[in-house]
């Protein structure tokens, strides 16, 4: 029979991966809690119109990428991006009277029918935030900043952001007109797509790969040409904080997004292209103060983004951790598991990962398995040791070796562990001198 495979376009994480994925996970979740922002998630199905009224009909995602359906009469779909679903939880549970300023981040998989490469998956993930109530400029300058500040965490190399303002409602339809009218005499030189966008979404022309639409759209009016007074000091003081931030960026008055819903802020951050192609967009953002109230909710200016992990994958030089467990129980024959197991347990008591090789194989194998899984430490019990009450600790590292009571043996690992650098988790945490040792012996004896 031939075996199945998985969906084009949507991958297996192994283990071997997920190491670094949860890395960058953890450090994500960090930042966001260091800057008051707390985690949300919302359901991975939402009803399609959900995100064809948030994203707008004339847009790639709502047009070709999603993956929609109807079940059972009801028209569902799988998230194509996280602020569509956000914003429609903070409607729905009417987050705005109880909080005034709402900050939220989120992180999970989101699905678009692409065509699949390297950076662009039907299946990838995402780890965005919202923040509802401040209409910026300094929330805006806060977000930029911080996400710079992940990156650099993340080891990730020629990190660029990218600044534009779409300004409001006003602002935007007069751009369009302006836009429309400098396109139109040169309509027959554009690709059909970008012919068929003059009437439904022309600003999305801007973003084309096409080189005959890029010629054409040299010389075009820029938004920032039209922004009304209250945009441009907006922009200005957006401006104005980065620079006291030290925030480096650069404006570009021609960069506009995918979807329909931004207005003012507008960013872009990138990376080093040489690692990743054409898909060098790490995380696109930006202010949607209009969106909660054309979805039915009070009129609450917010602002968002979006990283896609699979990239920050691909341009992090960040490692993923280099051992599966610190320590290896190795029993030798099967009489010594038993007791093999319970040294393990008393181990992961005072949280050493380990993992006991219950095969009863020879020490040889053993050995091997412990390097295998980047074991510091080999506890090993024979026959000899069982009748004693002891165990030999083995230190690959240091190349030593010694028979050690069964009730000090546990101690004696945590120390040498974390003398070694390694974390070990709670209850031990800090240092060694932080530890306590077992007081009841009868908690290290069989
Ligand atoms: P967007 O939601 O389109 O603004 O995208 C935000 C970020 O998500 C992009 O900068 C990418 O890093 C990532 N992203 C978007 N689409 C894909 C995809 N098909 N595969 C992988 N990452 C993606």
């Amino acid at each position: 029979m031939t075996p199945l495979r998985a969906i084009k376009g949507m991958n297996d994480v192994l283990p071997d991966q997920v190491g670094r994925w949860q890395r960058v996970e953890r450090l994500y979740a960090r930042v966001m809690s260091l800057h008051g922002f707390r985690e949300l998630r919302t359901p991975l199905l939402e009803p399609t119109p959900l995100f064809v009224r948030a994203m707008g009909e004339a847009t790639d995602v709502v047009e070709k990428e999603m993956y929609a359906f109807e079940h059972h009469g009801d028209a569902l779909a799988l998230r194509p991006e996280g602020t569509a679903g956000a914003v429609r939880a903070y409607i729905e549970h009417s987050v705005s009277q109880r909080e005034p300023i709402v900050r939220w981040w989120y992180a999970g998989p989101m699905f678009r029918a692409e065509r699949p490469q390297r950076g662009r998956y039907r299946q990838f993930s995402q780890l965005g935030a919202e923040v509802f109530g401040d209409e910026g400029p300094g929330c805006d300058a806060e977000i930029i900043d911080m996400l710079v500040g992940f990156l650099r965490e993340l080891q990730v190399p020629g990190v660029e952001v990218v600044v534009n303002s779409l300004g409001g409602a006003e602002a935007r339809a007069r751009y369009r007109a302006a836009l429309v009218e400098y396109l139109t005499p040169k309509a027959s030189s554009l690709s059909a797509e970008s012919q068929r966008r003059l009437t439904t979404n022309p600003l999305r022309i801007l973003d084309s790969k096409d080189d005959a639409d890029r010629a054409a759209a040299q010389g075009a009016p820029t938004l920032i040409d039209v922004l009304d007074a209250g945009d441009r000091e907006h922009l200005a003081k957006l401006r104005e904080a980065l620079d006291a931030l030290g925030t480096p960026y650069s404006i570009d008055p021609h960069l506009v997004r995918g979807l329909d819903y931004y207005t003012r802020t507008l960013f872009e951050i990138r990376g080093a292209h040489d690692k990743l192609g054409a898909g060098s967009t790490l995380v696109g953002g930006g202010r949607y103060d209009t969106l909660v109230k054309d979805l039915g909710g009070p009129a609450v200016p917010a602002i968002g983004f979006a990283a896609g992990l699979e990239r920050l994958l691909i341009a992090s030089d960040l490692e993923g951790p280099s051992s599966v467990v610190d320590a290896l129980v190795a029993p030798l024959g099967a009489k010594a598991v038993a007791a093999g197991l319970q040294v393990a347990r008393d181990l992961r008591g005072k949280g050493i990962r380990c993992e006991v090789d219950t095969r009863g194989t020879s020490l040889k194998s053993q050995l091997r398995r412990a390097n295998a899984l980047g074991a510091r430490i080999v506890l090993i019990l024979g026959d000899a040791e069982i009748a004693a009450g002891a165990v030999q600790v083995k230190d690959l590292a240091a190349h030593s070796q010694e028979t050690i009571q069964r009730d000090q043996a546990i101690r004696v690992v945590v120390d040498r562990l974390i003398a070694a650098g390694r974390t070990v988790d709670s209850p031990v945490k800090a240092s060694a001198t932080d530890y306590t040792a077992p007081t009841t012996p009868e908690e290290d004896t069989p």
